[in-house]
């Protein structure tokens, strides 16, 4: 079979130690755009379905023994709807590294609600044309724009040790240090101690900058936001995600 991502033999032989593999969500299991609209109080949001192969291979990875975790800014709700019929093999850690979801159990890693909750209301009164609207989401702030609102920036600015991430959809705000994928990861090492070196990391984005150091292999989806020991591209018929579970499946 054809190999779609090339190697080098350092990354080769790091490769063979991975137990556990990681996948982020919007441009990696599924190309990014979320699409959302809130019209009065109807809120829509469309979920991407993941493709077959990609459950397929989630299962078949499962089965010879690898450990598959999601780390994604996304809520629960949505990528255990997305993942329904493989949720036995997964590891969800959602919202920037909040929570993790594992076997039916909900292992909170941060308590934001003191933080957030004056500036959530105080986001909730801001009137701009380029506001989707709010995800639903039960730890971090996201709202969706159609572009960057400097309103909004201002706010959260106003705040100490809050952060605000831009990713050209969305703005996905929460407390600095502690809301990230990098902490959520950290917990679940803990939790399945599991090694750096165990770890290997799939990711696009800004928000996937944190999670770099804490694993043994890093790959990028996205060169100009995510610095990787590998580069893989979006295709369309073969997404991240998938290119990178071939590596463990074709060996
Ligand atoms: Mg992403």
């Amino acid at each position: 079979m054809k190999k779609s991502v090339i190697l080098d033999n350092s990354v080769k032989k790091k490769l063979k130690k991975i137990k556990f593999i990681i996948l982020d969500i919007d441009g990696v299991t599924v190309p990014r755009g979320t699409k959302i609209k809130k019209i009065s109080n109807n809120l829509s949001i469309r979920i991407r379905k993941v493709p077959r192969s990609e459950i397929k291979k989630i299962k078949k990875l499962s089965q010879k023994g690898y450990l598959i975790g999601i780390n994604s800014g996304r809520g629960l709700y949505m990528l255990q709807d997305m993942f329904r019929s493989v949720l036995d093999s997964l590891v969800i850690t959602y919202e920037n590294g909040s929570a993790t979801w594992y076997k039916g159990k909900v292992h909170q890693h941060v308590n934001s609600f003191q933080k957030l909750k004056k500036l959530r209301s105080e986001l909730e009164q801001v009137q701009h044309e380029n506001i989707k609207g709010f995800e639903p989401k039960e730890f971090i702030i996201t709202i969706h724009c159609k572009k960057r609102v400097k309103k909004i920036e201002n706010i959260v600015d106003r705040y100490k040790g809050i952060y605000w991430i831009w990713n050209d959809e969305a703005y996905d705000i929460g407390i600095k240090n502690k809301q990230t994928k990098a902490k959520g990861l950290e917990s679940v090492m803990k939790l399945l101690k599991l090694k750096k070196e165990q770890i290997l990391f799939v990711g696009d984005n800004y928000n996937d900058i944190s999670i770099g150091k804490k694993v043994g292999i890093v790959v990028s989806a996205d060169k100009s936001r995510l610095k990787g020991d590998i580069y893989v591209n979006m295709h369309k018929k073969k997404f991240p995600a998938e290119q990178v579970m071939d590596l463990f499946l074709e060996k």
